[in-house]
Order: C-alpha cells, then sequence, then structure tokens
C-alpha cells in the first residue's frame, strides 16, 4: 500500500533540526524577557473578518494567500497568515490595555500562507513574532530592534543587514500616493497587469514587484522619505540617532515598502545574502492605526515577525554540533537477568532526568556497543551475568577510551557526579 504523504507546503521538522529549533526558542524565551516580554498563546484559526481588517482586503496575503473555508456552521473561517492581527484581538478581547500602559507581548508558532513553495517559503511557515503596544516614542521602536538584533547574535549569526524605512502616517501618505499615482498613471502602458491593477487598488505595493522592466520604471519612482511631515520626520531621525547611539549599522532603504497595509512610520526588515532568493528574515514596523481599526482605542503598536525555517537555515552548523544530542550512558546487556536489571537502573536514572538508552532486543554485544556509538553516548556500561552476581561493572568513558569499575548499587550517584 502506497504511504500518504504530508501536503504539499507543509513540511516535517525532524530531529536534529528539532534540536536546533529548541534553542532558538529557549534563546528567544531568554533575550524578550530581559526586555520585559511576556508569551501569548493565541489560536491558528481566526474570523476570516479579522484578517481582512487588520492585514487590508488589497494585500497580496488577504486577496490570494489565506486558507479561508467555511466551517460546518457556514461561518468563514481562516488559518492566520500572520500573528499581529491575532494579538491585538486578544490584546482588546480580554482587555489587556486596561491593566497597563505598555504591553509587550511575543508569540511564537506556525503561520500558514498559500504561496508557491520553493526552497525557504513554505505554505506553512513559523514565526517568532513580538509586539509592544503603547506609546510611539522612537525610543521603543530602537528598543525593540535593539532587543532583535541582540537576540540575533545570541544565536551567533552574521553578515545581517538592517534595512529601515519610514511609511509615514495619515497626514502625510495621501501626499505620496497621490505623488506615486500620477507617476504610475504616466508610465502606466509599460506596467505589467498585476502593478496596473495596483493603480486602482494599492499604488504603493507597485515597490514590491519583481518584474524586471516594471522595477527599472519604479526606480525612478518617488519616494516616500520625501514627503515626510515634521513630525514623522523627526520621530524617524529620532530612531535613526539611537541606532547610531548604540553602534547599530544600518542601511536606509526608501523602497521598502512591506507587504501588509497596517505599517506607518518605522519600518525594518534584516538580510542576509546567505539565504538566496528569500534573504529576508525578518520584517517589522510600526502600526499606529491597527488597534483602534480592530475595535480598540487609540493605542499604538510596533513589532516584528522572524522566519524560523530561515533563522535556523542560518544557524551555524558548529552551534548546531554543539547542541546536547547523545545520551550520557548506554547500558549495553548479556542475557535475560541483565536485561531486566539494566531497565531498572535505566529507569531510576532517568527519573533523576539523565539521559540512558539501552536495548530491549537483546542483540549481541556487538550491535549494541553500535547503536551506543551511532547515539554519541558519552558512557557505556556492560552488564552481564559476571556483573550482576558482582554486582558491579565496567564503566567505559567512549570519549576517551578509558574503563573505571563501579558498583551497581551506588551507580546513581557515580552517574549524578558525572554530570554535575
Ligand atoms: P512577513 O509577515 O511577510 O513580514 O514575514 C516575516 C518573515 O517571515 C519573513 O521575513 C520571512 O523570514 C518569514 N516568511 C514569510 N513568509 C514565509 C513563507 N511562506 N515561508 C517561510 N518563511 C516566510
Amino acid at each position: 500500500m502506497e504511504i500518504i504523504t504530508a501536503v504539499k507546503g507543509f513540511k516535517d521538522i525532524l530531529p536534529p533540526e528539532t534540536d536546533k529549533w529548541r534553542h532558538i526558542e529557549e534563546t528567544a524565551h531568554k533575550v524578550f524577557c530581559a526586555f520585559g516580554f511576556r508569551e501569548i498563546r493565541i489560536p491558528l484559526l481566526e474570523k476570516t473578518e479579522l484578517f481582512c481588517r487588520g492585514i487590508g482586503e488589497s494585500t497580496d496575503i488577504v486577496e490570494k494567500e489565506m486558507y479561508t473555508f467555511l466551517d460546518r456552521g457556514e461561518e468563514s473561517l481562516t488559518l492566520r497568515p500572520e500573528a499581529t492581527a491575532s494579538v491585538i484581538r486578544a490584546y482588546l478581547e480580554h482587555n489587556l490595555h486596561a491593566a497597563e500602559t505598555v504591553t509587550k507581548l511575543y508569540t511564537i508558532g506556525p503561520m500558514f500562507r498559500r504561496e508557491r513553495p520553493q526552497k525557504g517559503r513554505y505554505r506553512q511557515f513559523h514565526q517568532i513574532d513580538t509586539e509592544i503596544l503603547g506609546p510611539d516614542d522612537p525610543r521603543t521602536d530602537a528598543e525593540l530592534i535593539l532587543m532583535l538584533l541582540h537576540f540575533l547574535d545570541k544565536l551567533g549569526l552574521q553578515s545581517l543587514n538592517l534595512e529601515i524605512n519610514s511609511l509615514g502616517c495619515a497626514a502625510c501618505r495621501p501626499a505620496f500616493r497621490e505623488a506615486i499615482l500620477s507617476f504610475l498613471r504616466g508610465r502606466e502602458e509599460e506596467l505589467c497587469g498585476d502593478c496596473r491593477r495596483r493603480i486602482g487598488t494599492n499604488p504603493l505595493r507597485v515597490f514590491d514587484c519583481k518584474v524586471e522592466t516594471c522595477a527599472a520604471i519604479i526606480s525612478q519612482a518617488p519616494l516616500l522619505p520625501d514627503f515626510l511631515c515634521a513630525g514623522c520626520r523627526d520621530h524617524f531621525e529620532k530612531v535613526q540617532a539611537l541606532l547610531r547611539l548604540f553602534d547599530l549599522p544600518f542601511h536606509l532603504n526608501a523602497k521598502m515598502v512591506r507587504g501588509l497595509d497596517y505599517y506607518t512610520r518605522t519600518t525594518f526588515e534584516v538580510t542576509t545574502e546567505f539565504l538566496g532568493a528569500q534573504n529576508a528574515v525578518v520584517g517589522g514596523g510600526r502600526y499606529d492605526h491597527l488597534v483602534r481599526e480592530l475595535g480598540g482605542p487609540d493605542i499604538s503598536g510596533i513589532g516584528f515577525a522572524i522566519g524560523f525555517e530561515r533563522l535556523a537555515a542560518m544557524i551555524p552548523e558548529a552551534d548546531a554540533d554543539a547542541l546536547p544530542q547523545g545520551p550520557l550512558l548506554f547500558i549495553a546487556t548479556l542475557g535475560e537477568a541483565a536485561l531486566g536489571k539494566a531497565f531498572f537502573l535505566c529507569n531510576g536514572l532517568r527519573m533523576k532526568g539523565i539521559r540512558v538508552e539501552m536495548d530491549h532486543a537483546g542483540r549481541s554485544l556487538k550491535s549494541q556497543m553500535k547503536r551506543a556509538d551511532k547515539l554519541r553516548s558519552a558512557y557505556t556500561l556492560i552488564l552481564g551475568e559476571r556483573e550482576i552476581a558482582e554486582n558491579k561493572a565496567l564503566l567505559r568513558n567512549m570519549l576517551s577510551s578509558t574503563q573505571t569499575e563501579v558498583g551497581l548499587d551506588s551507580l546513581e550517584e557515580t552517574i549524578t557526579e558525572l554530570v554535575r
């Protein structure tokens, strides 16, 4: 019978890759905690309306990429394509804003977008998402970016490129929109079908067009930073000054508009040459109207989303090797009595949190030793009839190939000593 495979674009994460994932998650918990963030866990499924209102009807995500279906009760539901809208939904639903003036939240989990699967792009992928809800002070922007870069640094990542831009606000964006619209209308004939459609729906999105002829035209288009109002310019300059104060190198990228409608003012991306075509590891930015658009009070926010798969692909192999892999002890057995005794010893050590392995099938000593080697066990203990009779056995250090005699009654203490 044929085996059933996973859905296209949905990927299993297998060991030892999962060790790396846990290492990343643990680093995130530690770093984010130091910056005052608390974890929030939100459902994978939301009412479709949340994303239409939150992300914007004319974005690629909402137009073509969402997994939306009618459930049996005829309600339109969607597998979340990103986390920000859900985090804010929960923030408003549980009145978190009433409890404190600044709320710092993060969540780690899968997102779903029906994009064309390729290396670095999946239909179920994972994000580490953070949000600061509260003040719109430039220091908040700098704090979030500082935390992000510190986190990436803790993971040993190098050759990263931080790009920042300001998308302005409700006061200055309309003038830019007019300027870009009149520019695009003047060159409409030369644009691709998608960009022509964008003129009527979401002209900013033309900056993301990958068609070469469009890119050449758009390289001459007016740029958003030239249209910023005094408030936005001042905000953006302060963010940059703070990044410089902390010696964080960045590039200004006036063409970075990001794929979601809700961004205002500071937006940023972290890219790397290491990943080839899918070079964006992190995307983020400020959203000054999203909370209100989702029915809440006038509270501003800023956040980022890190692509977990892409991040994991960049972790240097040496670091991944340094992660704990093998068991501390492998107990090899000879005979039925030894199997029983080993099972008992194994259980005692495991109860103490020590990783111990054994073979239940009573295979040859040679094949058990091979398995201990393959598992990269630090120590092995060989238990046969004689060892049980004498109540002692040889503990072999697999790295140094040295052996010491240990009493079986004091095995737990001896092994516990080793992990001190
Ligand atoms: P976005 O929510 O689109 O700003 O994306 C934030 C980050 O999530 C990107 O920089 C990528 O690292 C990652 N990402 C977005 N879409 C995908 C995808 N389909 N597969 C894998 N990673 C993705």
